[in-house]
């Protein structure tokens, strides 16, 4: 299957081989013919997956084609993408951009923790398609620098996190100023109960795709768990980063507070790192996200809000510092690393107290993580660990092959050839 064979149009298809894409990812290739259609649709699948071109292609050609936006024409917002933060909206915004550049539509994306003058500026000049964040959206609304009359296409990104991040509200009152004639798209990565209601007040008689079930990423990853007491995960850590030839690391704390500790350390043992999260200025985020992508910074220390949605190039190591008490968050941060088709390793820390949320994790994912039990800290983890726990564990030595064990577990020389992000 090409792109071609999706009939997607000869602009989009040129922008799609100049981003070194050869063939429609299952999501994509699920997705496209039903939105081509003008069916909406409930897709249940999270970043990663390439649902971006899934949704943006489709969206763009529709556009292209319905010959609307001229530049004679002030151009009307007839496509709105809402997505719960500003990263992922600035990348959904790059995406279009990039799909988009043969086609003349042009897109602009707002999001909260900045000036809105720019934001008003871009607007003023119209724009196709707005990628938006809610509670910017609904601020800019309210000034009346925004109306919602001319959507036709609209997509609800990430619904799961939407409502963790409690835009619920947000949300109803977006959706209550849409027109009712318009083709909607609502994507999650899970679907529990509150999701699927959500969902019902979207969307039409939707077509359903579900691609990648949470379990299928971590199967491709290569995973480990260290036992480490709390008090010896930063020397553990500084010695991971220390031994291995790995240029890119991404490093998961559960607090931001937690996160500043971690760089304070890491730039104390000389290596460089830089955090992201909620606390910090949007400047600052982006500052940290662009040194460590062009290689500037060696480790990311991001809290899992802030690091929904990064989509870096070659990222080699997903590192969870703490272990996440939600299980669905681990399959979400050890996706970060084999993006598309590419691989990755995972390595996760977990102290005593950090057992059951493992326990949580392998039942959802349902495989049993690789133990490393030769590490210079495993004293400390025996003393910290319970009996019961520690034997079973310590009879658990990981295996060599699948997916992953050793000492190194196997990942010290490799790298996943990522794909250039959309
Ligand atoms: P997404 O799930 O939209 O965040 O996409 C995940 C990553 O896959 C991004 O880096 C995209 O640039 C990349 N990607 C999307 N579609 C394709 C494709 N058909 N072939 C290769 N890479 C892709």
């Amino acid at each position: 299957m090409t792109f071609k064979d999706l009939e997607i149009i000869e602009p989009i298809l040129k922008a799609l081989s100049a981003e070194g894409y050869t063939h429609p990812t299952p999501i994509q290739e699920q997705s496209i013919p039903i939105l081509l259609n003008r069916n909406d649709l409930l897709g249940c699948a999270q970043t990663g997956t390439g649902k971006t071109a899934a949704f943006a292609v489709p969206i763009l050609q529709h556009l292209f084609l319905d010959h609307k936006s001229t530049s004679k024409n002030q151009r009307k917002i007839r496509a709105l993408i809402i997505t719960p933060t500003r990263e992922l909206a600035i990348q959904i915004s790059d995406s279009f951009t990039a799909y988009g550049k043969f086609t003349g539509i042009k897109n602009t994306v707002i999001f909260g923790g900045v000036k809105q003058g720019g934001q008003t500026d871009t607007l003023r000049r119209g724009v196709d398609v707005l990628v938006a964040t809610p509670g910017r959206l609904l601020d800019l609304m309210n000034q009346g620098y925004i109306s919602l009359k001319d959507v036709e296409y609209f997509v609800l990104d990430e619904a799961d996190h939407m409502l963790d991040m409690g835009f619920i509200h947000d949300i109803k009152k977006i959706i209550a100023k849409l027109p009712t004639k318009r083709q909607s798209l609502f994507f999650s990565a899970t679907m529990p109960a509150d999701i699927v209601d959500l969902s019902r007040k979207i969307l039409g008689n939707p077509q359903r795709v579900t691609v990648k079930p949470e379990q299928a990423t971590a199967e491709k990853v290569e995973q480990a768990i260290y036992f480490v007491s709390k008090k010896s995960k930063p020397k553990l850590l500084v010695h991971l980063l220390e031994n291995q030839a790995v240029e890119s690391t991404l490093v998961f704390s559960r607090t931001k507070h937690g996160a500043d500790k971690i760089v304070r350390f890491l730039q104390k043992a000389d290596i460089s790192a830089a955090a992201i999260h909620g606390n910090k200025s949007q400047g600052a985020r982006q500052r940290a996200l662009g040194d460590f992508k062009s290689g500037e910074t060696s480790v990311l220390v991001a809290t899992d809000i802030a690091a929904r949605g990064i989509d870096i190039d070659e990222l080699s190591l997903v590192i969870n510092y703490d272990l996440p008490n939600i299980p669905e968050t681990y399959v979400h941060r050890i996706g970060r690393t084999g993006r598309a088709s590419a691989s990755g390793i995972a390595i996760s820390f977990c102290d005593a107290e950090e057992r059951a949320f493992l326990r949580d994790i392998q039942k959802l994912i349902d495989q049993k993580i690789p133990v490393v039990t030769e590490h210079p800290f495993i004293a400390d983890s025996i003393d910290d660990a319970p009996v019961d726990v520690e034997k079973s564990q310590k009879k658990s030595r990981p295996k060599k092959s699948g997916n992953g064990g050793g000492r190194n577990n196997g990942w010290k020389h490799r790298k996943p050839a990522a794909k250039k992000q959309g």
